[in-house]
Protein backbone atom coordinates (compact mmCIF):
# COMPACT_ATOMS: atom_id res chain seq x y z
CA UNK A 1 0.00 0.00 0.00
CA UNK A 2 1.64 3.23 -1.33
CA UNK A 3 1.17 6.26 1.07
CA UNK A 4 -1.11 9.53 -0.26
CA UNK A 5 1.08 12.64 -0.42
CA UNK A 6 -0.45 16.17 -0.91
CA UNK A 7 1.80 19.23 -1.20
CA UNK A 8 -0.30 22.96 -0.71
CA UNK A 9 1.11 26.00 -0.74
CA UNK A 10 -0.45 29.11 0.37
CA UNK A 11 -1.99 29.52 -3.36
CA UNK A 12 -2.80 26.66 -5.00
CA UNK A 13 -3.11 22.41 -4.34
CA UNK A 14 0.59 21.31 -6.05
CA UNK A 15 0.10 18.02 -6.08
CA UNK A 16 -1.49 15.28 -5.18
CA UNK A 17 -0.95 11.23 -5.61
CA UNK A 18 0.61 8.22 -4.43
CA UNK A 19 4.35 7.44 -3.29
CA UNK A 20 6.26 4.87 -2.20
CA UNK A 21 8.24 7.29 -0.51
CA UNK A 22 8.86 11.03 0.13
CA UNK A 23 12.30 12.73 1.21
CA UNK A 24 11.31 16.19 2.29
CA UNK A 25 14.05 18.72 3.65
CA UNK A 26 12.83 18.66 7.62
CA UNK A 27 14.48 20.83 10.24
CA UNK A 28 16.79 18.61 11.66
CA UNK A 29 17.48 16.95 8.25
CA UNK A 30 16.47 15.44 5.12
CA UNK A 31 13.38 13.12 6.52
CA UNK A 32 12.48 9.87 4.34
CA UNK A 33 8.81 8.79 5.23
CA UNK A 34 7.20 5.93 3.49
CA UNK A 35 3.65 3.99 4.41
CA UNK A 36 3.04 2.90 8.08
CA UNK A 37 5.09 6.06 9.58
CA UNK A 38 4.18 7.21 12.93
CA UNK A 39 2.52 10.55 13.34
CA UNK A 40 4.65 13.29 13.36
CA UNK A 41 4.53 16.69 12.49
CA UNK A 42 7.77 19.02 11.98
CA UNK A 43 9.42 22.19 10.08
CA UNK A 44 10.76 22.50 6.93
CA UNK A 45 13.75 24.07 5.21
CA UNK A 46 14.40 25.45 2.12
CA UNK A 47 14.86 22.78 0.16
CA UNK A 48 13.72 19.65 -2.49
CA UNK A 49 11.05 17.17 -2.48
CA UNK A 50 11.09 13.90 -3.52
CA UNK A 51 8.02 11.87 -4.18
CA UNK A 52 9.16 8.72 -5.44
CA UNK A 53 6.19 6.01 -7.11
CA UNK A 54 7.36 3.16 -8.47
CA UNK A 55 9.96 4.21 -11.21
CA UNK A 56 8.33 8.07 -11.60
CA UNK A 57 9.97 10.45 -9.09
CA UNK A 58 8.73 14.41 -9.16
CA UNK A 59 10.30 16.84 -7.65
CA UNK A 60 9.38 19.93 -6.11
CA UNK A 61 11.29 23.10 -4.83
CA UNK A 62 9.85 24.33 -1.37
CA UNK A 63 11.09 27.46 0.40
CA UNK A 64 9.39 26.18 3.79
CA UNK A 65 6.52 25.08 6.02
CA UNK A 66 5.37 22.01 7.69
CA UNK A 67 5.09 18.71 6.97
CA UNK A 68 2.38 16.73 8.60
CA UNK A 69 2.54 12.78 8.41
CA UNK A 70 0.08 9.96 9.47
CA UNK A 71 0.12 6.74 8.39
CA UNK A 72 -1.23 6.70 5.23
CA UNK A 73 -0.93 10.42 4.51
CA UNK A 74 1.86 13.01 4.30
CA UNK A 75 0.37 16.88 3.82
CA UNK A 76 3.08 19.44 3.27
CA UNK A 77 1.91 22.78 3.59
CA UNK A 78 4.51 24.91 1.81
CA UNK A 79 5.27 28.80 1.64
CA UNK A 80 5.61 28.28 -1.80
CA UNK A 81 6.39 25.29 -3.81
CA UNK A 82 7.11 24.20 -7.28
CA UNK A 83 7.43 21.01 -9.84
CA UNK A 84 10.72 21.27 -11.11
CA UNK A 85 9.35 20.85 -14.56
CA UNK A 86 7.22 23.89 -14.07
CA UNK A 87 9.85 26.37 -13.33
CA UNK A 88 10.16 29.61 -14.46
CA UNK A 89 13.74 29.63 -15.53
CA UNK A 90 13.58 33.73 -16.56
CA UNK A 91 11.68 34.64 -13.56
CA UNK A 92 14.48 32.94 -11.08
CA UNK A 93 17.00 34.83 -13.00
CA UNK A 94 15.12 37.39 -12.86
CA UNK A 95 14.61 37.72 -9.24
CA UNK A 96 18.22 36.25 -8.51
CA UNK A 97 19.18 39.66 -10.48
CA UNK A 98 17.28 41.80 -8.67
CA UNK A 99 18.52 40.47 -5.35
CA UNK A 100 22.10 40.32 -6.39
CA UNK A 101 21.66 44.04 -7.35
CA UNK A 102 19.75 45.14 -3.71
CA UNK A 103 22.22 43.17 -1.88
CA UNK A 104 24.85 45.35 -4.11
CA UNK A 105 23.42 49.16 -3.39
CA UNK A 106 22.54 48.20 0.43
CA UNK A 107 25.05 48.54 3.14
CA UNK A 108 23.64 45.62 5.71
CA UNK A 109 22.54 48.70 7.97
CA UNK A 110 19.17 47.60 8.39
CA UNK A 111 19.22 43.53 9.03
CA UNK A 112 15.45 42.98 8.19
CA UNK A 113 16.04 44.53 4.62
CA UNK A 114 19.59 42.92 3.97
CA UNK A 115 17.51 39.37 5.26
CA UNK A 116 14.44 39.72 3.16
CA UNK A 117 17.22 40.10 0.66
CA UNK A 118 19.28 37.29 1.21
CA UNK A 119 16.20 35.14 1.66
CA UNK A 120 15.42 35.98 -2.13
CA UNK A 121 18.63 35.73 -3.35
CA UNK A 122 18.14 31.75 -1.84
CA UNK A 123 14.95 30.70 -3.16
CA UNK A 124 16.30 31.70 -6.70
CA UNK A 125 18.97 29.78 -6.27
CA UNK A 126 17.26 26.85 -4.95
CA UNK A 127 14.81 27.03 -8.25
CA UNK A 128 17.57 27.31 -10.29
CA UNK A 129 20.02 24.52 -9.36
CA UNK A 130 16.97 22.09 -8.83
CA UNK A 131 16.36 22.89 -12.54
CA UNK A 132 19.64 22.11 -13.61
CA UNK A 133 19.76 19.04 -11.08
CA UNK A 134 16.80 17.62 -11.87
CA UNK A 135 14.56 18.46 -14.86
CA UNK A 136 14.38 16.10 -17.61
CA UNK A 137 12.89 18.30 -19.67
CA UNK A 138 16.64 19.97 -21.07
CA UNK A 139 17.26 23.76 -21.10
CA UNK A 140 18.91 24.61 -24.86
CA UNK A 141 20.51 28.36 -24.62
CA UNK A 142 20.11 30.75 -27.73
CA UNK A 143 22.69 33.10 -29.59
CA UNK A 144 23.58 36.01 -26.59
CA UNK A 145 20.76 38.33 -25.99
CA UNK A 146 17.99 36.28 -26.91
CA UNK A 147 17.69 34.60 -23.24
CA UNK A 148 17.04 30.73 -22.76
CA UNK A 149 14.47 28.54 -24.36
CA UNK A 150 12.94 25.51 -22.59
CA UNK A 151 12.83 22.31 -24.81
CA UNK A 152 11.44 19.04 -24.95
P1 LIG B 1 9.54 36.48 -7.45
O1 LIG B 1 10.35 37.66 -6.98
O2 LIG B 1 9.85 36.06 -8.84
O3 LIG B 1 8.06 36.62 -7.17
P2 LIG B 1 9.81 34.99 -5.01
O4 LIG B 1 10.92 34.11 -4.52
O5 LIG B 1 9.62 36.27 -4.25
O6 LIG B 1 10.04 35.23 -6.56
P3 LIG B 1 7.76 33.49 -3.74
O7 LIG B 1 7.23 34.55 -2.80
O8 LIG B 1 8.65 32.43 -3.15
O9 LIG B 1 8.45 34.18 -5.00
O10 LIG B 1 6.53 32.75 -4.45
C1 LIG B 1 5.34 33.43 -4.86
C2 LIG B 1 4.57 32.52 -5.79
O11 LIG B 1 5.23 32.47 -7.06
C3 LIG B 1 4.49 31.07 -5.34
O12 LIG B 1 3.26 30.53 -5.76
C4 LIG B 1 5.65 30.39 -6.07
O13 LIG B 1 5.38 29.01 -6.26
C5 LIG B 1 5.65 31.15 -7.38
N1 LIG B 1 7.01 31.27 -7.99
C6 LIG B 1 8.01 32.07 -7.58
N2 LIG B 1 9.06 32.00 -8.41
C7 LIG B 1 8.73 31.11 -9.37
C8 LIG B 1 9.39 30.59 -10.53
N3 LIG B 1 10.63 30.97 -10.87
N4 LIG B 1 8.71 29.71 -11.31
C9 LIG B 1 7.47 29.31 -10.99
N5 LIG B 1 6.78 29.76 -9.92
C10 LIG B 1 7.40 30.65 -9.12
Amino acid sequence: MPIRCEIVSQDRLVFEGEADIVIVPGSLGEMGIMPGHAPLLSTLELGVIRVKNGDLEDVFTVTGGFVEVQPDIVTIMADAAENVEDIDVNRAEEAMERASQLLKEEQPTDPDKYLRIEEALKRSNLRLKTVEQYRKRRLRSRPPGMGTSEQD
